[in-house]
């Protein structure tokens, strides 16, 4: 195979002079500083972003601000719903340019980019844009005592809470970015969007898509730039909200921050250590093509992905054995190349991360398969397989965000629940069985918002997505997000 010709409309965005994207319109960073985007297959420059200044957060927000106040406060949830619909329409119709910046910027292997992340941003546009219409209030019969015959009713109203800044990680910047803009823009709130220094490209130019879809100008912003151009951002006074997606460090800062500002609401869907656990009558052969899957897409830099295997000790040598061979057979190459099976590292402080983790690994003699980082340009490291020494091992507890898995024997179902639970992490998990019965027994026992059998990794957006413990706070999708987007105003009638 050979790499995919990039297209001449991506070729002309990414030597475009990149400002911000404010009121509609792409406009000049107020700092000359720029950020290269990396091509992390390549190690070349690809395009330069700008940092957002103060000065030009305040003008995004004012931006969002006024079109809250005025534009998008006047239209119906039909017509919002409608708009959305258009903006997914206008993803599809650009779906190979925006998988092409994805890929060139964060080394997403292109038919990743492509059938995931571009198409699930659709199917997640759509559901979103079919809750425009759906988000209503309740009415109550209060019980106050009637004294001269008078009565009482009340009602509530779900209005939307206003200015959200949504801040995005580089893992799937366009997806994530496109969770944050369906939940502001169906509830009526508008958006200021912080990308990740690494991945801003596609957001950048989804901006431009809603326009031609009809939002009005100042509905979605983005300003691009480093962790304190977000911080001005959660700063504003004129920011209701800040949903953001990132490691748990960030988030916590964030929420301090936040809560500083005038207790600005704030939504947090941060790291996870996930477990699974192969349960002993899992069929191994059976298991092994989907377990590879949802462990090592996107080189296994997805917050949801596993990274602790727990098996059982029946089926421990048989797994370990064929999950090694399948690793070694993984063809690795550059992110363009449709015959790549995984490709780089997203940026370069991820790969120096994930390789302080593999040579740690390498030191204790913890390597099962892979472990090496490729000698050759590109941010390339092999899927690599270790095994846990003990629970205090840092590599059992610490998020690599990387293709390094660990295994670990266990034998009775209480040991199970134990080690699975045993992190300040709980956003994902997985059992892998077709014993039901015994599943139905753990899952209530297992600490994670999300709870798989026989599948991993993979989101929808009927079903509601977020962390417990130090994985975060507030739920994606379903119905779960309304709350967040919406305060709950109360009306009590006297008549
Ligand atoms: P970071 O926390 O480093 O960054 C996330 C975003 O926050 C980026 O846009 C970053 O900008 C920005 N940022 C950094 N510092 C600040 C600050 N002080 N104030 C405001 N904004 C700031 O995470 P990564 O981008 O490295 O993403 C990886 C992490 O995200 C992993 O831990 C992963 O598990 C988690 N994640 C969670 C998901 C979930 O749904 N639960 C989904 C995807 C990822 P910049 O990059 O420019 O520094």
């Amino acid at each position: 195979m050979s790499e995919v010709q990039i297209l001449q409309s991506v070729q002309q965005f990414m030597a475009r002079q990149h400002g911000h994207f404010i009121d509609g319109k792409l406009v000049a960073a107020e700092l000359l500083d720029k950020v290269d985007i990396v091509n992390p297959s390549t190690e070349q420059v690809v395009a330069q972003i700008s940092i957002g200044s103060q000065q030009d957060v305040e003008n995004a927000v004012k931006s969002a601000e006024h079109a809250f106040q005025n534009a998008w406060a006047e239209t119906t949830p039909y017509e919002r719903g409608v708009k959305l619909n258009k903006l997914a329409d206008l993803i599809e119709q650009h779906g190979e340019e925006l998988a092409q910046l994805e890929s060139l910027s964060t080394g997403k292997l292109i038919n990743i980019s492509r059938h995931l992340e571009v198409a699930q941003s659709v199917i997640f546009l759509r559901y979103f844009a079919g809750w425009a219409t759906k988000i209503n209030g309740q009415t109550m019969q209060p019980s106050i005592p009637s004294m001269q015959g008078e009565k009482y009713t009340a009602f509530t109203l779900r209005q939307p809470i206003g200015v959200v800044a949504g801040i995005v990680p580089w893992n799937f910047s366009l997806m994530i970015g496109v969770w944050k803009i369906g939940s502001a823009l169906t509830t009526g709130c508008t958006i200021v969007l912080k990308p990740s220094e690494f991945a801003s490209l596609s957001l950048l130019r989804l901006a431009e898509l809603a326009i031609e879809a009809g939002i009005p100008a100042g509905v979605i912003n983005v300003v691009t730039g480093k962790g304190e151009t977000g911080q001005y951002l959660i700063e504003s006074p004129l920011v209701k909200k800040v949903s953001f997606t990132g490691s748990v460090p960030t988030g916590i800062a964030i929420g301090k921050l936040a809560m500083s500002s005038d207790l600005t609401r704030v939504s947090l869907e941060l790291g996870g250590k996930n477990a699974i656990a192969v349960l002993a009558d899992a069929n191994i052969d059976e298991i092994l093509p989907t377990l590879l899957q949802v462990t090592f897409v996107h080189q296994g830099q997805v917050c949801a992905s596993p990274e602790r295997f727990f098996v059982h000790h029946t089926k421990y040598d048989e797994l370990v054995e064929k999950l090694s061979n399948a690793l070694s057979s993984f063809k690795i190459g550059s992110a363009m190349d449709e015959g790549s099976m995984f490709g780089p590292l997203s940026n370069q402080p991820h790969f120096h991360k994930v390789k302080h983790y593999l040579d740690m690994a390498k030191a204790n003699k913890q390597i099962i398969a892979g472990g090496e980082a490729l000698d050759q340009t590109g941010y390339f490291v092999q899927p690599t397989l270790i095994s846990f020494k003990n629970t205090d091992d840092p590599l059992f507890s610490e998020e690599t965000f990387g293709p390094v898995v660990g295994v670990m024997p266990f034998d009775t179902d209480e040991e199970l629940i134990q080690l699975m639970n045993q992190s300040r992490f709980g956003l994902t998990a997985s059992i892998w069985t077709n014993d039901l019965s015994k599943a139905l027994r753990l899952i209530p026992k297992i600490e994670a918002g999300t709870l798989w059998v026989n599948m991993h990794t993979f989101l929808d957006p009927s079903v509601p997505f977020g962390g417990v413990k130090a994985s975060g706070i507030g739920r994606e999708f379903s119905d779960a997000f309304i709350e967040d987007y919406t305060e709950l105003k109360s009306v009590m009638i006297r008549y």
